[in-house]
Formats: C-alpha cells, structure tokens, sequence
C-alpha cells in the first residue's frame, strides 16, 4: 500500500522520496552492504569501466526491440481508424478519443472526464465505453496506451531524438520544468470544462488533433502539435508528455494498480544510470541510483509507460517486464 501511495505521489509531482537506511528490508540492507564492500566496488567499478569502453549505442538504438514493436503499435491501432473510415468496414468508427469497435462504445477516460465535466450529465454510453477502454489500458499498465498508442508519443519520441542530438552537439541547452505542472494543469482543464461548458483541453490536445487530422484530413490545428513539437526539440525535452498532458496522468493512475509492471532487482543492478537517460519519466527510475533502493526487488511507478526502453538499454538485465505477483519474468 506504501507504494501505491509514493508512486501516485511521483505521478502528481511530488519529488522521489530519500528513504532512510532503516526503513529498507534486511535483503536490501545486506545487498548495499554487499556492494560496499571493497572487492564488490571494484568489480563493479571495472563492470562500468568495461561498459564504458564498448562502443556507445546512440540514443536512437536504445531499446530497438521494443520501440520496433511500439512503432507497429502505434502504427497499426491509429490505422485502424483511418482504415475504416475510408473503406468504410465499420471496425472501428470515430477517433482515438471516442469510438465504437465493432458497434461496442470505447471512450478515451479523460475524453470522458470532460465530457462529463462539460455537460454536467452523466451519458451512460461513455460510462461503459471509457470503463471498458479503462480496463483494458488498466490490464497492461494505463500509461501503457501512452507508448503503445498515442499518436502523439511517437512524433515526440521523433522529436526527443532530435532535442538530443542537437543537446549533444552542445548547440542548445534541455530546460527540465517542474513535473508538478502537470497536476495543476490537471485541475486547470477541469475546471475549465466545469465552468465553461466546453471540453477546452480536447481543442488543444495533441493527441486528438492527430487522431483526427488522421481520419478526417489535416486541418489549421495542427499547427499547435508543430509548435509543441519544436518546443520539445529546441527547449523543453517531451514537454507535453512530461509536463502537460492530463491522459497520461489519468492512465497514470491505473498503472498505479495495473497488473504488468516493470520490475527492478537491486542485485544485478550497477547503479550507472544507463536506464535514467532513455526513461520518458527518469524520476520512477530513483530507485536504481546508488544505496536508494529499500528492497531488494521493487515495482517501478504509476508514471512508468511499459515502454520497455530501460530494459534494453540496462546492460546487466536488472529492469524486466513483469506481471505483479507472479513468479515468471516476462
Ligand atoms: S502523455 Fe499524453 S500525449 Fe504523451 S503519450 Fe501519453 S497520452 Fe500521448
Ligand atoms: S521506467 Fe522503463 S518502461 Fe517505464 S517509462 Fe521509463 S524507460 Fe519506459
């Protein structure tokens, strides 16, 4: 229950919490023990030394494999929509935020919120449509239908790819905000559908603007995601996934609860932080800095998209996909 508490937490902006020596397990107190010691320092030292002397992948071959099958993902959900529209198959009808799948309502959770919020009226449609659209994200870890789904998330992933090659050039500097933006923003988009009667966030959302413009044809909206995006590459490194965008943080809250997790196991990790600089969220990530970690194997958070990005780029395989409680590794 303490953390399901510290990850929503995380995911609400609050910064990862220092834990003392005293409230770790005993495995973890005798795994950080183990790995002062003055051999295990070398051996771990000379590990990193090694690793470091392998030629360094670039940023766009961490975690290949998972991005692959992201990108199909991504790919395949979004053209499904578009697909039936234009041929008019009947599958899927709508767009990302509200659709029906073979005649079943779906409705993206924060659509609905703000539809609800808007109108002030409960539509029992939606209810069913966002509740089954909540169980299934629900099912594979909520901000999983950020890097599975989200049309956005693949042309900021573009993006975040560019913003660091041009940061490692040194021809600009990353401008990290403050993640608590997030969850006042979160407040702002709601109040506003309250108290003007229009889903205001959906008219600058870029993940319906795309969703859209992929259906229905592109149109004078997207020139807002062409300003986001040359925010995320000139200034600000995935600012509206990181700082802004209420989607993500409502999925956010069911992966706090959500069956697949990513796991971290404090013994074969070596602490270089190799899994922090791919991570969209580097702080669900604290844990794996050097004496962090209270037990030996720990969840990553609610904000965590099962990206799988860390895994691939953790050279010693500390960081895995996992379905909680269960024995086998994915
Ligand atoms: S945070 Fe929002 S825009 Fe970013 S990937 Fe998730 S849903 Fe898409
Ligand atoms: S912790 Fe790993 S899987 Fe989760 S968002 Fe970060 S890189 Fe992706």
């Amino acid at each position: 229950m303490r953390g399901i508490v510290q990850s929503i937490k995380g995911l609400l902006g609050g910064a990862p919490r220092k834990q003392s020596q005293d409230e770790f397990t005993e495995a973890a107190r005798e795994l950080h023990r183990f790995k002062r010691q003055p051999e295990e320092r070398k051996k771990r030292i000379a590990l990193i030394r090694e690793e470091l002397e392998l030629p360094k992948l670039s940023f766009t071959h961490h975690g290949f494999k998972w991005r692959k099958w992201r990108w199909a993902s991504i790919t395949l959900i979004n053209m499904l929509f578009v697909v039936s529209f234009h041929y008019d198959v009947q599958l899927v009808e709508g767009a990302l935020t509200a659709s029906r799948f073979v005649g079943f309502h779906m409705a993206d959770l924060n659509s609905a919120l703000q539809i609800t919020l808007a109108h002030k009226h409960v539509v029992i449609n939606l209810v069913i449509g966002a509740v089954t659209v909540g169980i299934l994200w629900w099912l594979v870890g909520g901000r999983a239908f950020c890097s599975w789904a989200c049309p956005y998330h693949l042309l900021s992933e573009w993006a975040e790819m560019a913003h660091l090659w041009i940061v490692g050039k040194g021809w600009i500097k990353g401008h990290p905000l403050d993640r608590r933006m997030r969850t006042v923003l979160y407040v702002v988009f709601a109040l506003l559908a309250l108290g003007t009667g229009y889903t205001v966030f959906e008219s600058i959302s870029p993940v319906g603007i795309l969703s859209r413009a992929l259906v229905y044809g592109v149109g004078v909206a997207m020139i807002w995601v062409g300003v986001l995006l040359f925010i995320e590459i000139f200034f600000v490194r995935r600012f509206w996934c990181r700082y802004v965008c209420p989607i993500g943080m409502t999925y956010g809250f069911l992966g706090s609860v959500a069956p697949l997790v990513i796991e971290y196991k404090l013994e074969d990790c070596l602490h270089e932080g190799e899994c922090r600089q791919v991570c969209l969220v580097p702080h669900v990530l604290e844990m794996t800095k050097k004496s962090r970690a209270e037990d030996a194997v720990l969840s990553i958070g609610a904000d965590c998209t099962r990206c799988g990005m860390c895994i691939e780029a953790c050279p010693t395989g500390a960081l895995n996909f996992k379905i909680r409680g269960s024995g086998g590794l994915l």
